[in-house]
């Protein structure tokens, strides 16, 4: 390991909406932020086609596009963007203390501020078919797409609260919604359960699994097989949304902060703040309501006034 360290004001860990809208306000206010993009540079929306529901853009922008931007704004006021994955922290439990974090396992960075902006991934199925089709009739967020479905037949996989929502918000917009469910009963709290049972385009197909997505450049279909019959369906679909959860990536904080059984970080009220002081997390790594790219940039700025507000306070 380097024994180099390097002294920062404001270190951003994460480059999705909520890291590069952290970075603009932290560079606009001066505080001189690096960013560390991670693997994924441009977070979530690098991995989609077109966002028709981020203000500002009336006609829709490519997701990755939409990242590009937001990117070349944070370097507009001073950013520091940079490759690399943050594989270490140790916080400092006092007020003014340096929280020490290492980049690839060799780096070291020791940071008065640190913004949290490391999201989270959507799990899909691994089905080589859906990872073909993804962004072209295959999506993880039935609020994102189902728009692009309107009046036409999809299929959404899953049992829990997220699955049984997306499903009845889809049947809103589509003909009609098949949902794939791997056991005989639903996961979802009995209200969702009630929600689904009693919208008449739901047809729920139980003890079933997607063996494969159908279509050589669109979604066309999926083939389901039910697990104890063995018989295999085949359905007409043009979308089909994985709903079977998220994993918040904050394994490397496990210990240290506040976080829910699944992984998503704990802030302060309605705040940024973590519960070591001069940390702040924003996005979706501490969103498992909401998990859309306005309310994770609206958070990022919270983390970045967050931070503005705590350095303030060591100077006075
Ligand atoms: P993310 O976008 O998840 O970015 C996390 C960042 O953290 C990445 O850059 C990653 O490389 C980095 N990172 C992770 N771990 C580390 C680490 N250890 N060190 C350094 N960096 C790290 N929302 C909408 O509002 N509209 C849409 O149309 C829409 N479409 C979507 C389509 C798909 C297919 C998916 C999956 C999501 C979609 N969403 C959409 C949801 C939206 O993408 C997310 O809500 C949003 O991206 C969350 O932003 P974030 O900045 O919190 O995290
Ligand atoms: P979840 O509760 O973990 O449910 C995941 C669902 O996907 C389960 O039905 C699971 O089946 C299924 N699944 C997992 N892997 C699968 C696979 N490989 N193939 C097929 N099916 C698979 O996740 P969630 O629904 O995203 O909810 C996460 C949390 O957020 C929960 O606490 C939930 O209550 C909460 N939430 C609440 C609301 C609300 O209250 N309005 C809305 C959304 C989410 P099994 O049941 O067989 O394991």
């Amino acid at each position: 390991m380097s024994t180099d360290i390097e002294r920062l004001n404001c270190l951003i860990i994460g480059s999705g909406p909520a890291g590069y809208t952290a970075a603009i306000y932290a560079a606009r206010a001066d505080l001189k932020p690096v960013m560390y993009t991670g693997l994924e540079p441009g977070g979530q929306l690098t991995t989609t086609t077109d966002v028709e529901n981020f203000p500002g853009y009336p006609n829709g922008i490519g997701g990755p596009e939409m990242m590009e931007e937001f990117k070349a704004q944070a370097e507009r006021f001073g950013t520091d963007v940079r490759f690399g994955m943050a594989t270490e922290v140790v916080f400092s439990e006092e007020v003014g203390g340096w929280h020490k974090v290492v980049i690839d396992g060799s780096k070291s960075i020791e940071a008065r501020t640190l913004i949290i902006a490391t999201g989270a991934t959507a799990k899909y199925l691994g089905l080589e078919s859906e990872k073909r089709l993804m962004g072209s009739g295959v999506s993880a967020c039935a609020v994102c797409d189902g728009f692009f479905y309107k009046g036409l037949d999809v299929a959404i996989v899953g049992g829990g609260d997220t699955a049984a929502e997306e499903a009845t918000y889809l049947a809103k917009l589509c003909n009609k919604v098949h949902m794939i469910v791997r056991r005989d009963e639903l996961r979802a709290s009995k209200a969702m359960q009630n929600r689904v049972f009693n919208t008449a385009n739901i047809e729920v197909h139980w003890n079933s699994s997607t063996v494969e997505v159908l279509g050589e450049s669109v979604v066309e279909g999926i083939r389901i097989e039910n697990n104890e019959t063995k018989a295999q369906t085949t359905l007409d679909v043009s979308g089909f949304f994985v709903a079977i959860g998220h994993k918040p990536n904050t394994d490397i904080f496990k210990g240290q902060l506040e976080m829910n059984e699944v992984g998503y970080l704990d802030t302060h009220g309605k705040s940024s703040k973590t519960i070591k002081p001069g940390v702040f997390a924003c996005g979706d790594a501490m969103d498992p309501h909401y998990r859309q790219a306005v309310t994770a940039a609206g958070s990022g700025c919270m983390a970045a006034l967050d931070a503005e507000r705590y350095l303030a306070e060591l100077e006075s």
